[in-house]
Parts: structure tokens; C-alpha cells; sequence
């Protein structure tokens, strides 16, 4: 799956959401977020990400690890 990280926070911009074919983003409290579940690892809006906050799972640095958490509770799986 793909996460997003620290950089989405407070970011506005939405191209990332446009792109996905499965609208697995979700609103977090001030970022947006990526269903585990329900992504399908298609890569879409890794590039189309200004701030650069998304990676897929195992390429998430490792200081932003807790992200990979933050990502699957904020959108509600648990
Ligand atoms: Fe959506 Fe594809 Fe990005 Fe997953 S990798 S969040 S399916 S655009």
C-alpha cells in the first residue's frame, strides 16, 4: 500500500486524489490519508504529490514509520 507522510500536513492540494482509481483517500484532521485496504499499489499519485509525501509502505523512511499506522487508523479500518 501506499502511505502519506508529514509533508501532506496542511498541504491543499488535491492531485493526488484526483488521479486515484479507487478514491481510497480519506480526510484526516490535517492531512489526507491512504486506505491500506482498499489501495491498489497502482502508483498514480506518487508523482502528482508537490510535497513529495507519499511512499509506498516499504520505502517509507524510516522517522516517518509511524505514518504507515496514522494512515490505516485515520481512515477507519481498526
Ligand atoms: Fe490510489 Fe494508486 Fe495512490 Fe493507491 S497508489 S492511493 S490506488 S493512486
Amino acid at each position: 500500500t501506499y502511505v502519506v507522510t508529514d509533508n501532506c500536513i496542511k498541504c491543499k492540494n488535491t492531485d493526488c486524489v484526483a488521479v486515484c482509481p479507487v478514491d481510497c483517500f480519506y480526510e484526516g484532521p490535517n492531512m489526507l490519508v491512504i486506505h491500506p485496504f482498499e489501495c491498489i499499489d497502482c502508483g498514480a499519485c506518487e508523482p502528482e504529490c508537490p510535497s513529495h509525501a507519499i511512499y509506498v509502505d516499504d520505502e517509507v523512511p524510516r522517522d516517518m514509520a509511524e505514518f504507515i499506522e496514522l494512515n490505516a487508523e485515520l481512515s477507519e479500518i481498526w
